[in-house]
C-alpha cells in the first residue's frame, strides 16, 4: 500500500495525521474565549511588523516585486484587515438577537456565530503572502484551525509562510503544507469544514467538485475579465492614470486588474495619449526604458511569460495595432506595459483573462453597446466605470452584473474592509474581508429559547380536533 503523502517543510506529519491533530484541537478552539483569538491575531500583527524586510525580500526573489508594492499590497493590506478584525471581533462574535413574531411570543431568538472547525486555505501566486494571510485572519478570528497550501510557483513566499506559522502557532492550530496540485488533491480528499480557495475558475471547479464529496462549504475567489468602461464625459487624464496604475500593479498579475478598456469612440485617441503619458510618468521617468524601472515587477515564471507573450503575438497576428509598448524579454520575464487597439472580439486576448501588462482598448458608440460587449463574457470580478454623468453611472452599474465595482477608480474597493469582496458566478462564490470574511469561516447557529412553557404551540399538537382546526384558521387569518 502506498504511504500517505507527507506535508513537507512545516510539519513531519502525514497530511491525514496533521488533519487529525487539527480536528482534535478544533474542539478546544471552539471553547476558547474571544480574547484568546484576539491574542493570536495580535501575535501575527507583531510578526508582520517585525518581518517586513523578509516579506519584501521573498516577494522580490519570486518575481522582482517592488518593495513599495509589497508594503502596500501584501503587508499594509494584511495589517489593515487584521486591525479592523481586532477592533470588531467582540461585536462579530457576540450573539445577535432577532425580533419575535406574534405566533412565537414567549420565546427569544438569536444567531450565534460558531467556528466551522478545521479549514483549508489554498492560495495563488499573484499576491502569495496577502492571499494566504488575509483568509487566515478571518479563520483565526472565527475560532478555527487552518491548513494553508501556498502556491508552488512562489517558493520563497511559501517558505516564509511556513516559517511564520512555525514561529507563531502550534501546528494543531495553523500549519502550512507546501506542494503543487498533487498535494492540493490529497488535501481536498479530507472532510474539511470549510475550504477557502483563491485561484483560477478552472481549478475552482475542481475544488468545488472535491468539496461536494463531503458537502463542505466553499469560498471561491476566482478571476476573469474585469472591464473598464470610459464614457465621453470622463476626466480622461484621471481615468488613464488610474487604469494604467491598476494594470501596472504587480505587472498586471492582479485578479481585479482592469483586463480591457471599452471607451467611447469620440475620446479613444485622447484616452490612449493620456495612457501613454501616464505609463511614461510611472515607469520611464526621464526616458529610461521600463525594463530598467524599479517600480515594475516581472512575470512570475516562464510558463506565464510564454502565455502572456503568446496573447500579444496572437493579437498582433489577428490585426491588433500596438499603440505603445510591445517589447518582451524572455530572459528577464519582462513584458512592457502595452496598449493594443482593435483586437478582434474573437482573438485570445479578448476571450481569456490576460493576467499580465497588456491592455486591449476597444470602442463603443452607445452605452447599451458597451453593456452588450461586457455581458458577452462571464460575470466579471470587478467593473470599473469612468464617467462624470450620474445617469450613465447608474445605467452601467445596473446593467452589468459583477462581483464588485468602482466608479472613477480602480482596485480600491478591494482595500475597503467594510466592503465584502468576491465574485459572481464564474468569478467566484462567497465573500471575504472584514465581517464577511469572519462569517465565511463561521457557522450561523440559529437558537430559539422557550421562556414560558405555556406559550408554545402545544394547543396545536395532535389529535387535530375541530378546536385545533379553528385555532389554525385564526392563525392563518390573523398572524
Ligand atoms: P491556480 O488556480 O492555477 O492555482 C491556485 C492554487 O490552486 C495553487 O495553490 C495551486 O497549487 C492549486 N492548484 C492548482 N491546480 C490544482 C488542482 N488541480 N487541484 C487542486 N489545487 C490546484 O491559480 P493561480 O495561477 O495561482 O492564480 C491566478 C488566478 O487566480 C487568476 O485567475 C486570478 O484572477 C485568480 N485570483 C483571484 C483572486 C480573487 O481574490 N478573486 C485573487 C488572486 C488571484
Amino acid at each position: 500500500m502506498a504511504s500517505a503523502p507527507t506535508a513537507p517543510a512545516a510539519t513531519q506529519l502525514s497530511i491525514p495525521a496533521l488533519f487529525a491533530r487539527q480536528r482534535g484541537r478544533a474542539e478546544a478552539l471552539r471553547r476558547e474565549a474571544v480574547s484568546s483569538r484576539a491574542a493570536r491575531l495580535r501575535r501575527l500583527d507583531t510578526w508582520l511588523t517585525d518581518n517586513r524586510d523578509a516579506i519584501c525580500e521573498a516577494l522580490y526573489t519570486d518575481f522582482r516585486k517592488p518593495a513599495v508594492e509589497t508594503d502596500v499590497t501584501e503587508i499594509w493590506s494584511s495589517q489593515t484587515e487584521l486591525r479592523h478584525t481586532l477592533s470588531h471581533l467582540e461585536q462579530w462574535a457576540a450573539p445577535r438577537r432577532v425580533g419575535t413574531p406574534m405566533a412565537l411570543v414567549g420565546t427569544n431568538g438569536w444567531v450565534q456565530a460558531e467556528p466551522k472547525g478545521v479549514t483549508l486555505i489554498i492560495a495563488p501566486w499573484n499576491y502569495p503572502f496577502y492571499l494566504a494571510v488575509d483568509p487566515l485572519i478571518s479563520a483565526l478570528a472565527a475560532g478555527n484551525a487552518a491548513i494553508i497550501k501556498p502556491s508552488e510557483m512562489t517558493p520563497a513566499v511559501a517558505e516564509l509562510l511556513a516559517r511564520m506559522c512555525r514561529e507563531l502557532f502550534d501546528e494543531a492550530e495553523v500549519a502550512v503544507v507546501q506542494g503543487d496540485k498533487e498535494v492540493a488533491t490529497e488535501l481536498l480528499k479530507l472532510p474539511f469544514d470549510h475550504i477557502f480557495f483563491t485561484g483560477s475558475p478552472q481549478v475552482g471547479k475542481i475544488v468545488m467538485r472535491a468539496a461536494a464529496e463531503h458537502l463542505t462549504s466553499v469560498t471561491l475567489e476566482l478571476g476573469g475579465k474585469s472591464p473598464a468602461v470610459v464614457d465621453e464625459t470622463a476626466n480622461l487624464r484621471d481615468a488613464a492614470e488610474k487604469i494604467i496604475w491598476g494594470k501596472g500593479l504587480n505587472a498586471g498579475q492582479t485578479c481585479v486588474a482592469p483586463d480591457y478598456v471599452l471607451v467611447h469612440e469620440a475620446v479613444r485617441d485622447e484616452l490612449v495619449a493620456e495612457m501613454r503619458a501616464a505609463t511614461q510618468r510611472f515607469y520611464s521617468p526621464g526616458g529610461r526604458p521600463v525594463s530598467e524601472s524599479d517600480s515594475f515587477a516581472r512575470i512570475v515564471n516562464d510558463h506565464h511569460f510564454g502565455r502572456v507573450a503568446g496573447l500579444l503575438e496572437d493579437a498582433r497576428q489577428q490585426g491588433a495595432e500596438v499603440a505603445f509598448g510591445g517589447t518582451t524579454d524572455a530572459a528577464q520575464r519582462f513584458i512592457e506595459p502595452t496598449v493594443l487597439l482593435d483586437a478582434p472580439a474573437d482573438s485570445r486576448i479578448m476571450q481569456e483573462e490576460i493576467f499580465g501588462p497588456l491592455l486591449p482598448v476597444s470602442t463603443f458608440s452607445s452605452l447599451s453597446r458597451a453593456v452588450d460587449l461586457v455581458n458577452t463574457h462571464p460575470k466579471p470580478l470587478a467593473l470599473y466605470v469612468f464617467t462624470q454623468d450620474r445617469e450613465n453611472q447608474r445605467y452601467l452599474l445596473q446593467n452589468i452584473p459583477a462581483g464588485g465595482a468602482c466608479v472613477n477608480e480602480t482596485i480600491l474597493h478591494l482595500a475597503h474592509p467594510e466592503l465584502p469582496f468576491g465574485g459572481f458566478g464564474n468569478s467566484g462564490i462567497g465573500r471575504c474581508h472584514g465581517h464577511a470574511g469572519f462569517m465565511a469561516f463561521s457557522n450561523e447557529k440559529s437558537v430559539l429559547k422557550q421562556r414560558v412553557g405555556l406559550t408554545s404551540l402545544k394547543p396545536l399538537y395532535p389529535p387535530y380536533t375541530n378546536t385545533v382546526s379553528k385555532m389554525v384558521g385564526l392563525l392563518l387569518r390573523w398572524l
